[in-house]
């Protein structure tokens, strides 16, 4: 059978690719390995006979351009927080630094409490001002053909922040605007969700992923999706469906002939164009069974995250009894994630160590939303936590099973005892358990990740993030989906402006075929 589109992988930037292309009347078929669509981007029930669906991979949506919504006609709510970020000091969790978009005094006086410097708040509010005004002017291009970086920082028009940036490793700049560790950290973290770097590395890797946290929509802001993420994979998928698209799940294409032939287990079809939403090396992998090339990407991409989803019959009391759990749970709750303790963290893992005190950090979706739980749960004070461990990378979980095991063991432990630091009681005293007696926790590292979402070396983002420009002057003015073969084009996280839940490079590879 004969199509215009065939697309591998129904995660949601396959289904983005999908509807824009069946909305322009194109024949799509999209072919999904798993028996279900999403990804990474699902709503899941994680405990076995508990009534409650959580985001089970990513979260929170910034990346994700209010203009795909509206082109698809999405139905999805997104929920602003008001606070952005609880962080106790580390060494001395009585004290901790709340970020709160509601009230500016009470945020200015808990820097100058925490940090003891006057001047710090202030730095804080200079520093996010300007990158709030590069976010402003880099966003808007991103569902457009790539500009030079020479354009896009004269658009900008802030050349000391440029290059500070984009030209020198972050760690420098942030040791220049801030004085204090805990505040250093907070703002660090952003540059290492996902992706292993040290800060001061010189292949720039932090800051790349820094500024892909910080643009989102223009200011940054991470908001909640109502519904968890599966509201908004669902919406997509209706959307493809419903303008025509063909959509089969548990077919995993096996190979991809360059000249448009796409085979799976029980069949195979020609298409004009063939988007891979799966990820480059896994793409390579299809094209090398038909003897084709491979197409220009990092050979050995890594994750180093451990994702743990918990159920909690309330909030944990903390160790610095001024702040409500609510407040400081509602928004980003950073834990053991100074400066310094970053940076030790990444040279212990890089040494191939399980660092003592993993640094990590926690969201409660359902403080915001609680629609993902069944009526009689949201009757309770239950709530879902997600933690997102940094620095644990995929090289450390290898070996045996039984090896991987022991190790996944470790992480697990010294993360929860990591929590367990800034909390006045053992989360395991409000962990919910499931009808069996077993605790309502679910742990992943990124070797399962891999295993469980086809994510290479389980990295998130399906490779290192890029920047989102054209690096070199040949990829000006393409959409960066463009591979060496001219039917083939990149519509997952690894195309260049991929990675995260945004719907970006599902939408480039579609315009790359439909023009703008
Ligand atoms: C634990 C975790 C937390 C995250 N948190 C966030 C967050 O809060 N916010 C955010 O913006 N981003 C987050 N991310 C990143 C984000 O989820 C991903 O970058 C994004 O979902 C990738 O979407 P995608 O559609 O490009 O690819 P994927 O979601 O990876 O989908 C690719 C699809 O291709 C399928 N596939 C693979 N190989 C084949 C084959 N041979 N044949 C057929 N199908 C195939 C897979 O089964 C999968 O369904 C997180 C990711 C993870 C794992």
């Amino acid at each position: 059978m004969d199509y215009d589109d065939v697309v591998i992988g129904a995660g949601h930037n396959g289904l983005t690719a999908a509807a824009y292309l069946a909305r322009a009347g194109r024949r799509v078929l999209v072919l999904e390995a798993a028996d279900h669509v999403g990804g990474a981007a699902v709503s899941a029930q994680a405990f076995p006979g508990v009534d409650a669906r959580v985001s089970r991979y990513s979260y929170l949506v910034s990346l994700l351009p209010r203009q795909v919504l509206s082109d698809l006609d999405l139905d999805l709510r997104l929920v602003r927080r008001r606070f952005s970020s609880y962080t106790p000091v580390p060494g001395r969790p009585e004290l901790g630094l709340l970020v709160d978009q509601g009230d500016p005094a009470a945020t200015a006086a808990a820097f100058a409490s925490v940090t003891g410097r006057p001047d710090e708040h202030a730095a804080w509010q200079d520093f996010y001002g300007r990158v709030q005004r590069l976010a402003q002017r880099v966003f808007p291009t991103v569902l457009e053909p790539l500009r030079s970086e020479a354009e896009l920082a004269e658009r900008v028009g802030d050349a000391e922040l440029w290059e500070s940036l984009v030209r020198r490793p972050l760690g420098e700049v942030l040791e220049r605007q801030f004085g204090d560790d805990t505040v250093r950290g907070v703002v660090a973290t952003d540059a290492l969700i996902g992706t292993f770097a040290d800060l001061h590395g010189a292949d720039l890797r932090q800051n790349v992923c820094f500024l892909y946290h910080l643009i989102g929509g223009g200011t940054g802001d991470w908001d909640v999706p109502v519904g968890g993420m599966g509201a908004l994979t669902d919406a997509l998928a209706r959307a493809a469906v419903e303008a025509g698209a063909q959509l089969v799940t548990g077919a995993r294409v096996t190979a991809v002939d360059p000249d448009g032939r796409v085979s799976w287990e029980t069949g195979s079809a020609r298409a004009s164009v063939v988007h891979a939403a799966c990820a480059p090396t896994v793409l390579n992998g299809l094209l090398a069974a038909a003897g084709a090339a491979p197409v220009d990407t990092e050979p050995a991409p890594e994750g180093a995250q451990l994702k743990v989803n918990m159920l909690l019959s309330r909030l944990p009391r903390l160790r610095d009894a001024s702040v409500d759990p609510a407040a400081a749970f509602a928004g980003t709750f950073h834990v053991n994630e100074g400066y310094r303790q970053l940076q030790d963290a990444y040279a212990a893992a890089a040494d191939g160590r399980v660092p003592q005190v993993p640094p990590c950090e926690i969201y409660c979706h359902s403080l915001s939303d609680r629609s993902i739980l069944g009526p009689e749960l949201a009757a309770t004070d239950a709530q879902t936590l997600t933690l997102f461990g940094l620095h644990l990378p995929a090289r450390l979980f290898s070996g045996t099973q039984e090896e991987r095991d022991e190790v996944k063991d470790l992480a697990l432990a010294r993360t929860l005892e990591s929590l367990g630091s800034v909390l006045a009681e053992p989360i395991q005293d409000v962990l919910l358990r499931d009808p069996d007696g077993a605790y309502c926790l679910e742990a992943r590292t990124p070797v399962e990740l891999e295993a469980e979402l086809g994510l290479p070396g389980g990295n998130i983002f399906h490779r290192s993030l890029q920047w989102p420009w054209a690096e070199s002057e040949g990829e000006v003015g393409t959409w960066g989906v463009e591979t060496r073969h001219d039917r083939v084009r990149l519509a997952g996280a690894g195309a260049r402006r991929g990675g995260g839940v945004s719907g970006i490079p599902g939408h480039n590879a579609a315009r790359s075929v439909l023009g703008t």
